[in-house]
């Protein structure tokens, strides 16, 4: 699995080896096989994707308009397209904290999941810069789930049920293509209207195949499973698997 990057206080090993039924961690053969596939698909993706790689300097194609946001890895910034005018969201990944494996990672999960409405829409277009890895994605205007929740109030009843919908669906996705998205929190929520009608999940940096092991070796976050806070049944780490996320989702709609 990708390099450098790993999430806050969490190791991972690597995928889940075949074994007998102790060595499964709770995992159907089925569940495991279909996450050793989707990692397989995977592979094959970002070594396409390698190869079609725009190699340029970000301001040569695209025009800057304003920052989106910023994340622990990159930026993301409002663009446009210099010929066409069109308005998109660029990441941008530093390459002295990214990994051109751990881009082409997040690139090409980010891809294969932007089908769905209650996810961020991927454009197949990888930018490797002089410092920088980038890619391009729908802009999502009103910001992200964090600025709508108030202290002590939270979101109105009404727009925190449809919140509590479109995840849901947004992550039976994500898990009916063998992964886990591992990093559900109010920050990776976009918002497209103050009424959360529509929102879209992002930043797949995290996402992993179902079975892959981890472990935590620091403090656990507010969404961490409480699975991962015990001791790991397995000296390797918890094969991963979508209760992870539907932890992190009770405790996002408590
Ligand atoms: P990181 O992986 O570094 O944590 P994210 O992908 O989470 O970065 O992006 C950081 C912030 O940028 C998000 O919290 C959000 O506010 C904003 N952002 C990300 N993608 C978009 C987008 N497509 N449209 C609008 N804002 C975005």
């Amino acid at each position: 699995m990708p390099g450098k990057r790993s999430e806050e206080g969490q190791r991972e090993v690597a995928a889940v080896e075949d074994g007998g039924d102790e060595g499964l961690g709770g995992l159907t053969v089925e569940e495991l096989q279909q996450g050793q596939e989707t990692a397989l698909a995977l592979e094959d993706m970002m070594a396409l994707s390698a190869q079609t790689l725009v190699r340029t300097e970000v301001e040569e194609l695209y025009e800057e308009v304003r920052p989106l946001g910023q994340g622990r890895f990159g930026r993301v910034l409002l663009v446009t397209h210099r010929q066409k005018g069109t308005p998109l969201a660029l990441k941008q990944l530093p390459k002295t904290s990214t990994s051109l494996r751990s881009f082409l990672y997040e690139f090409c999960v980010g891809l294969s999941l932007g089908t769905h409405p209650a996810i961020v829409a991927a454009y197949g277009i990888g930018i490797e810069s002089a410092g920088s890895y980038s890619f391009l994605t729908e802009p999502v205007l009103h910001g992200d789930l964090i600025t709508f929740i108030q202290p002590k109030v939270g979101l109105p009843q009404p727009a925190a049920q449809r919140c509590a919908a479109q995840l849901a669906s947004a992550l039976e996705h994500i898990h009916s293509h063998g992964l886990v998205y591992r990093d559900l929190k109010p920050e990776n929520v976009l918002v497209c209207d103050s009424d959360c009608y529509r929102i879209k999940l992002t930043d797949f940096g995290h996402t992993r195949p179902r079975g892959t092991l981890l472990r935590l070796t620091g403090p656990p976050i507010p969404y961490t499973a409480p699975e991962l806070c015990e001791p790991p049944p397995f000296p390797e780490g918890l094969p991963i698997q979508p209760a992870l996320d539907a932890w992190a989702l009770g405790v996002l709609i408590f």
